[in-house]
């Protein structure tokens, strides 16, 4: 592929209503939609998470946990359902703005091993983005070669295209304004950091000794151990806040937007 394409993730936290099973947060997957089509950026392949469509599910029938009992092969397809449900609306969404979404299951051409991607036949996703389709994948229950099945983070699927695809750019849409030296949400004395680097990511992660720069934990810290290895190959990543209306438009672009800027 001669164009790099950009990467968008948008968080579950911002396409659902976390608390209430099953919720969409359709206001803002409306106004993410019509954003993505203002950006006017191609190629595209957006990437979304699971919220309260894939979660609620998934931890009922120990998904993550892999294959124990016949018992939970009914949960894992119920999982995967509730994705393609959540899917549905972001696509139907961004095709109500002319857009060419197309919904890919990720667990029709990925198997994890350990939960890490394993096999990706990307053949068929590369011909999508060539064709000028816009591929929106998702977070997904997936098969896997050693625990049987695990969940499939929207987070590392959005890592490893980046890599794979030689992305322009990363943008991760959450609901903080970026990555803050403690979490926002319980500590008020957080402060935001508008850059950080290889080496910040790699400490975070605990992969480098010394004092941590950072308090990060939950879902942001599993996202800064997924992007060490797309930043490390020279792709910029930015953690932007994506119920905040302009940062997703902007972000696409390129332009300057509140949030922090992860590079090598
Ligand atoms: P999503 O579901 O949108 O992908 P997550 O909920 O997994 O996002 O991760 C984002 C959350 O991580 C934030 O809402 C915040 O509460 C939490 N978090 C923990 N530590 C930090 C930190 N240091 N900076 C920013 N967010 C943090």
């Amino acid at each position: 592929m001669n164009l790099r394409p950009v990467v968008l993730k948008l968080g579950g936290s911002v396409i659902t209503e976390k608390a209430k099973p099953l919720t969409p947060n359709l206001k803002a997957v409306k106004r993410l939609a019509e954003e993505i089509s203002d950006a006017k950026v191609t190629p595209l392949i957006v990437v979304h998470g699971g919220g309260s469509f894939g979660h609620p599910v998934a931890s009922m029938y120990k998904i993550a946990k892999g294959f124990t009992n016949k018992g939970q092969l009914v949960g894992f397809s119920k999982t995967h359902e509730a994705m393609v449900s959540l899917n549905k609306i972001v696509v139907q969404s961004l095709l109500d703005k002319g857009l060419p979404a197309f919904g890919m299951p990720p667990s029709s051409f990925v198997i994890t091993k350990k939960g890490r991607i394993h096999f990706f036949q990307e053949e068929t996703l590369k011909q999508a983005v060539e064709t000028g389709l816009i591929p929106v994948l998702y977070g997904d229950a997936v098969l896997d070669v050693d625990t049987g099945f695990a969940i499939l983070s929207g987070d590392q699927i959005s890592a490893f295209l980046a890599v794979r695809m030689k992305a322009e750019r990363l943008v991760m849409g959450v609901d903080v304004d970026g990555v803050y030296t403690a979490d926002p949400k319980t500590d008020p004395s957080a402060r935001l950091k508008r850059h950080l680097t290889l080496a910040e990511l790699r400490k975070m992660k605990g992969q480098v000794g010394g004092a941590t720069v950072t308090d990060v934990t939950g879902g942001m810290l599993g996202k800064m151990s997924e992007l060490i290895t797309p930043v490390a190959q020279g792709v910029n990543a930015l953690i932007v806040n994506a119920l905040k209306p302009g940062n997703i438009c902007k972000a696409l672009r390129g332009e300057e937007v509140i949030g922090t800027r992860i590079e090598r």
